[in-house]
């Protein structure tokens, strides 16, 4: 079956693309596996020259990549001119830092010299969302193809123009063919490219489906595996919270990416003196947003990725409604005017959302809040972790100390303070439990997929 790029707001088939013939893929395979036998043997400050000029092509065509993101999965264009540039600066980060985070690292031994080597594994796989199409794919690409491995991309369905694009701008900036490739293949197909010897490891962000099926694969092939899941993040606050403050952190943190991040905001946990206050001004923020047209500067809110996506958050919210939730606003599918033919969704606030309800522990991927009450900071910390979840979270109060010790209690690869869940090239992100594991970004991202060899003088 062709592999369709279609429009979220309007429900437009904007372009198909045929998938990979199981030669073709494999092929591909074959040609990335070889060029990791040269790649590795290039210098930091070649590789630095290439990913330096794909940085800055990212930032020269920042708005023709940012349109083409939002009219592929919805994103508000702003917001997507946001992640071409984050893209940029990810990029420079590993250009210019790859050097020195992979350097030899000196082992302190009495009886001779020894040294740990950074050396690169191979050919590896990515299998990639289309929530941030640009950023997920040079988050996984641009550190790995830095410490000399290569990387074959199998990106979520629903955005192939975005794959077809950041192929060949790895392509315009000089890496050599097999360095980077997109594979235009159906999910069926990862398990047999997972077991195939010329790859060596795997890296999934999705959801826990994926996650699972891509990491027994890994498993069965002695294979290493980075998994970035998804997330049900808490967003405490405690009774000497910013109410102000807090209300529009909660609108931005719930409401980013139409409400299709993992680390979005997603529980909000509010201690008993502050919820009245909290739920009413959060409410009047979440009612006065505009949807609309992403490519529109007025829309506050656009469609979800596809019109599958949405049809599942509203059966998702449904059954909890069904099961006693209550609804404080929205609660379904917005179909006014023009909206009826996109994948358009309420902004939606939930309360009264109990343990045994199906959506207290799924991750609700859009812009729906649960909104919980609690007698104090004890009682918080407790239903944070009440979760099988474990990627980001929040704590909100004004004194830095007491939110620091709730934050050190949250079980969670993440938690900031006073502000949501952020990514930033320079700072680890992943997650624990079923988030996942390993770290991307940072030193800690570029060290996933090393070889950390010992070498011992004698
Ligand atoms: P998926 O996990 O299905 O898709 C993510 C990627 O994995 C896509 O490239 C997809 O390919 C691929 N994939 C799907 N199933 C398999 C499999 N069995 N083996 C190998 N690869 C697979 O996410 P969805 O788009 O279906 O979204 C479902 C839910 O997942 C969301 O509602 C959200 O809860 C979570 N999610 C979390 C994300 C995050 O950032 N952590 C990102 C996206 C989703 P294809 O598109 O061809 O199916």
């Amino acid at each position: 079956m062709s592999i369709r790029s279609i429009n979220p707001t309007n429900g437009e088939v904007l372009k198909t693309f045929e998938p990979m013939t199981r030669e073709e893929a494999m092929q591909a395979v074959s040609t990335a596996h070889d060029a990791f036998g040269s790649w590795r043997q290039t210098s930091f400050d070649y590789r630095k020259k290439m990913m330096l000029k794909l940085s800055a092509r990212l930032r020269e065509y920042q708005t023709e990549y940012a349109k083409m993101i939002s009219l592929e999965m919805g994103k508000r264009l702003e917001e997507a001119m946001g992640e071409i540039e984050y893209c940029a600066h990810i990029a420079e980060f590993y250009a210019n830092g790859a050097e020195e985070f992979l350097a030899d690292q000196p082992m302190d031994v009495e009886d001779a010299d020894a040294y740990i080597q950074h050396a690169p594994i191979g050919a590896l796989l990515g299998v990639m969302p289309w929530n941030f199409p640009f950023y997920q794919v040079i988050r996984f690409a641009t550190p790995n193809i830095m410490a000399g491995n290569t990387c074959l991309i199998k990106h979520a369905s629903c955005v192939p123009q975005c794959a077809k694009a950041i192929e060949k701008l790895f392509t315009q900036c000089g890496f050599p063919q097999g360095v980077f490739t997109n594979l235009f293949i159906p999910s069926e197909f990862v398990a047999t490219i997972i077991g195939d010897d010329k790859i060596a490891g795997v890296s999934l962000t999705g959801s826990e489906a994926a996650g699972a099926s891509v990491a027994a694969e890994a498993g069965k092939n002695i294979k290493r595996s980075v998994l970035e899941l998804g997330g049900n993040d808490a967003f405490i606050v405690l009774d000497d919270a910013d109410l102000d403050q807090v209300v529009k952190m909660a609108v931005k943190g719930r409401m980013v990416n139409n409400g299709q991040s993992c680390v979005a905001s997603k529980r909000f946990i509010v201690v008993e003196p502050l919820a009245e206050s909290f739920l009413e001004g959060f409410k009047k923020q979440v009612e006065s947003m505009t949807l609309g047209d992403p490519l529109d500067d007025s829309t506050d809110l656009g469609p979800l990725s596809t019109e599958g996506a949405a049809v599942r958050l509203a059966e998702q919210v449904q059954r909890s409604i069904d099961a006693g939730a209550t609804v404080v606003t929205g609660g379904g599918r917005a179909t006014e005017g023009a909206l009826e033919k996109g994948a358009f969704y309420q902004p939606t606030i939930l309360t009264d959302v109990t343990p045994d309800m199906p959506t207290f522990d799924e991750e609700l991927f859009g812009p729906v809040a649960t909104v919980y009450v609690v007698k104090d900071e004890a009682e918080a910390i407790e239903l944070a972790n009440h979760s099988s979840y474990g990627l980001g979270g929040s704590v909100f109060s004004a004194d830095i100390e007491r939110a620091r010790k709730v934050a050190e209690q949250i079980d969670t690869g993440m938690v900031f303070i006073n502000r949501p869940t952020k990514s930033q090239a320079e700072l680890p992100f992943g997650g624990t439990k079923n988030s996942g594991y390993g770290r991307e970004l940072s030193q800690l991202g570029i060290l996933e997929f090393i070889n950390k060899k010992l070498i011992h003088l004698g």
